[in-house]
């Protein structure tokens, strides 16, 4: 997996940039870059979280799904993400933490009523 720097100063492998000879292309591979309201531009990267989760989880089961938010008019656009885990087959509330299948928690972090 390839990581470039987004324009925010953040890691990410969906970000590309081409500034080759005078070049000005940036795209982010996970969010369209079509015409649209949701389409992408570099400021979402200032809050995205998925350079977070990449940097907390590099598992290759993860699937992001983004989601483009616009809270309040003040706030701008932001970038909300969901994400599945193809080996458990199931929804992962915790992007950084992951579905716990691969990677268990150790018994530390486990309540006493929920050891085997
Ligand atoms: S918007 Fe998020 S996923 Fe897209 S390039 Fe920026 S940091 Fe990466």
């Amino acid at each position: 997996m390839l990581f470039m720097r987004t324009p925010a100063g953040k890691e990410c492998s969906y970000f590309y940039g081409d500034y080759y000879r005078g070049r000005e292309f940036e795209e982010c591979r996970l969010i369209d870059g079509g015409n649209g309201p949701r389409h992408w531009t570099p400021d979402l990267c200032n809050t995205c979280p998925v350079p977070g989760i990449q940097a907390a989880n590099a598992c290759p089961h993860l699937v992001l799904h983004p989601q483009i938010v616009k809270k309040f008019v003040l706030f701008g656009r932001r970038v909300n993400i969901s994400a599945y885990c193809t080996k458990s087959n199931s929804d992962v509330a915790e992007p950084k933490v992951g579905c716990g299948q691969c990677h268990p928690l150790p018994s530390v972090f486990s309540l006493p009523d929920e050891e085997p």
